[in-house]
């Protein structure tokens, strides 16, 4: 819960001066600054904690858990994510110290890189972990027992489950087993935001902090990137759906962050006007008040820029899905006009956008050299 009222009676009886330091060095903003955190996790019931379990293994017997609908038996067949259900794939557990500040502060974040996924990004940036499937297998159980080495050894600040849309039941399992064990820290859900609302409601007292990724605004653009037709209507259902469940990011006086949502986008080349409309719908449909993170570390990856299969140089291109390049994509190289790094305007563009929408908490290098909560 935000904690103005706490804040206010621990600081009340303190002389200006004693206060001031605290402003100064942490930029302090009560509604947002909590007093202490318990996760979520902790404060559902026995009673719901088993009602959680059960739901988790129905889904796996009918898998509805993201928008591909597959219905499959995933004890007997996968679907479109290639993942079973007893085990999950991983393809790495460490702390991590590639995150927003407020996530992997001075220990990192207790990373897990989950392998599969149900998107195919023609331009993953982790296309060896999410396409491959390279990993290890771990039951629900095992990945509750790395949950607590990241707590006892690596000293994480939180428990970072990163592309984990695909195996949420197993998830589930895993964060009530780690809570038994004795796990005490916040859990993050890292996505693509290709959720189905079933999954998310699956989530619901389990999740601490939703970081979902909201990656393009065109119907045309997610299906010949991201082959996927329905991403941006998923993306803006699923997201509303997060903030409803957790709300706007709170911090621990510390500047680490303990719940709500943080949206990230990525900005691609050449497509700044689809930045442009994600921060304003952030703005207008979840809250002005969202942090926000806008990316500019795009890099050609995957498919991208990789010479394309048979055809001559003076065909029109068609991408797979069947819809066809800007005009002007060259025959020779797939997926041309992604295929340099993002341009420094187009980022500041974007950034001035969210701004003007009313935008105001960005993640960005602090300037007092300490945490921006
Ligand atoms: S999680 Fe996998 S099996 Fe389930 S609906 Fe999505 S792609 Fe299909």
């Amino acid at each position: 819960m935000p904690s103005a009222l706490s804040w206010f009676r621990r600081t009340a009886f303190l002389p200006p001066c004693a206060l001031r330091p605290l402003q100064r060095d942490l930029h302090l903003a009560p509604p947002w600054l909590l007093d202490d955190y318990i996760p979520r996790y902790h404060l559902i019931s026995s009673i719901d904690a088993a009602k959680k379990r059960s739901e988790a293994y129905a889904h796996l017997r009918e898998c509805n858990l993201c928008p591909r609908l597959c219905g499959v038996n995933r004890y007997e067949k996968t679907g479109v994510c290639l993942i079973g259900a007893e085990t999950v794939k991983v393809n790495t557990i460490a702390p991590h110290f590639g995150e927003e500040p407020c996530f992997q502060g001075h220990n990192g974040s207790g990373s897990v890189f989950f392998s599969g996924c149900n998107l195919r990004c023609v331009f993953c940036q982790n296309h060896d972990i999410a396409h491959q499937r390279n990993g290890f297998d771990l039951s629900p159980e095992q990945l509750a027992e790395w949950y607590i080495k990241l707590q006892e050894v690596g000293r994480v600040h939180n428990i970072n489950l990163v592309t984990p849309e695909h195996v949420v039941p197993q998830v589930v399992l895993s964060i009530l087993h780690a809570r038994e064990m004795g796990l005490r820290l916040p859990i993050i859900y890292n996505t693509s935001s290709f959720d189905s609302l079933e999954s998310l409601k699956l989530l619901d007292g389990l999740v601490d902090i939703y970081l979902p990724d909201f990656k393009v605004w065109s119907d045309s653009t997610s299906k010949r990137l991201l082959k996927a037709d329905n991403y941006t209507e998923t993306a803006m259902e699923s997201i509303k759906a997060m903030h409803a469940q957790v709300g706007d990011l709170c911090f621990t006086a510390d500047g680490i962050a303990k719940k709500g949502v943080l949206v990230r986008h990525l900005v691609m080349p050449g497509k700044e006007d689809e930045g442009k409309e994600i921060v304003n719908w952030i703005a207008e449909n979840v809250s002005k008040d969202t942090m926000v993170h806008i990316m500019e570390q795009y890099f050609p990856r995957a498919h991208v820029g990789k010479p394309r299969r048979g055809g001559s140089k003076d065909e029109g291109v068609v991408e797979p899905g069947g819809v066809p390049a800007p005009e002007g994509t060259k025959a020779k190289i797939r997926y041309e006009d992604i295929n340099r790094p993002v341009d420094l305007s187009e980022v500041v563009s974007v950034r001035k956008a969210a701004e003007k929408a009313g935008l105001w908490r960005f993640v960005e290098a602090a300037k007092h050299g300490g945490f921006n909560i």
